[in-house]
């Protein structure tokens, strides 16, 4: 049992079962225990390795695309480069090594990275110090400044707390969390009207599950409005599908799959992206691409010549390393085809390279 376990079931037992997300949002960012304010959960010794962890090419390739962006807009003298849920900082500082060379990037951008934990905020200081007249913390996005916003989101919309409701035999119920012999459980809340669950579940069969992101609906309708009102571009990266109908409730502890009830606040919990909740949010005010997955992507980014150039100064050894990272990134089997992309920009303007 965890810290968290107790102060999880003393809640239950004075205000009720809790949904889902409120579950999540508590086990991920409690200010004392959670999952992201305590701890470094990265890296080969962490719970998980993302894809900029893996291989400098990854951030390199996203850092040039928004920058050519930014270029194919008119290269605009002041814009906000954003990172939604930075991690290490090693993203970020891979694009911006990657796109000191063009003329002017530099110089027009301020950088706004949203993080809620304290912990990663001061791990994220030290790959960026050299910008560190240009940054600026915040915790949400609704904190950054308006203006041109070229901005990047890499595994940070699985982890925005999800509801799900499951179709019985009486209707749609919320999944919820509840207490039942000291232990924490999984029960169904009421019948509710159809009207309750978004229109894309109405036809769905008995048994189907369908996850909603209220946050992660918000968070994008506001980058899209952001886009549409001063222009820029976003790319959005995650695993996850165009739309799902299963429980997709996750947790990792130690590079391995667990109960998502049994270690709250000591396991990563995440649930996958539902891209079309995105994109129906973003429409409104901004255009997004089609879904692309991480390998085509990549590869349409240059991907092969950019790994072929940095092997040319590598040893045997090294040569190694750098093909197992490339192969991490892009084969079907790894994260070439579980991660997505979508990218949004301006209805007047053309998506950016990749997409
Ligand atoms: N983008 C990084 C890290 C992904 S992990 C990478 O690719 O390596 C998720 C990141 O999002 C962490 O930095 C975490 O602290 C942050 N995060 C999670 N939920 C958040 C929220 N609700 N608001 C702001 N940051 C959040």
């Amino acid at each position: 049992m965890t810290l968290l376990t107790e102060r999880l079931l003393s809640q239950i037992e004075k205000t009720g079962p809790m949904s889902v997300a409120e579950y999540m949002t508590i086990c991920l960012l409690d200010p004392n225990h959670g999952y992201y304010t305590r701890q470094q959960p990265f890296g080969s010794s962490g719970d998980f390795i993302t894809a900029p962890e893996v291989s400098q090419m990854f951030g390199e390739l996203l850092g040039l695309a928004l920058a050519q962006t930014w270029l194919d807009q008119g290269a605009p003298t002041r814009f906000i480069l954003v990172e939604l849920g930075p991690g290490r900082g090693t993203l970020m500082s891979d694009m911006l090594r990657a796109t000191r060379s063009i003329p002017g990037f530099h110089d027009a951008m301020d950088i706004w990275l949203v993080e809620a934990s304290p912990v990663l905020r001061e791990t994220q200081r030290e790959p960026l110090a050299e910008y560190a007249s240009k940054l600026h913390w915040v915790d949400s996005l609704d904190a950054v400044p308006d203006g041109p916003t070229y901005l990047i989101a890499n595994e940070f919309f699985d982890c925005l707390p999800v509801r799900q409701y499951r179709r019985t035999e009486l209707g749609w119920q919320e999944q919820m969390i509840t207490a039942k012999d000291g232990a924490l459980g999984f029960m169904l809340g009421r019948a509710l009207p159809e009207q309750a669950v978004p229109e894309r579940a109405r036809d769905l069969p008995e048994g189907a599950m369908i996850e909603t992101c209220a946050a992660g609906t918000a968070v994008a309708e506001d980058i899209a409005r952001r886009i549409g009102a001063f222009g820029g571009a976003a790319i959005i990266i995650d695993y996850g599908d165009w739309t799902n109908t299963a429980d997709t409730l996750q947790a990792i502890k130690a590079h391995k799959k667990v109960d998502p009830l049994d270690y709250p606040g000591q396991s990563d919990l995440t649930a996958h992206v539902n891209f079309s909740e995105l994109a129906q949010a973003a429409d409104r005010f901004a255009a997004v691409s089609g879904l692309k997955d991480q390998a085509s992507l990549l590869a349409a980014l240059g991907i092969v010549q950019r790994a072929q150039i940095l092997a040319l100064k590598m040893g045997p050894e090294q040569q190694e390393r750098h093909h197992s990272a490339f192969q991490r990134l892009t084969d079907a089997d790894q994260m070439g085809q579980l991660f997505k992309a979508i990218a949004i920009y301006p209805q007047s303007g053309t998506p950016p390279p990749g997409f």
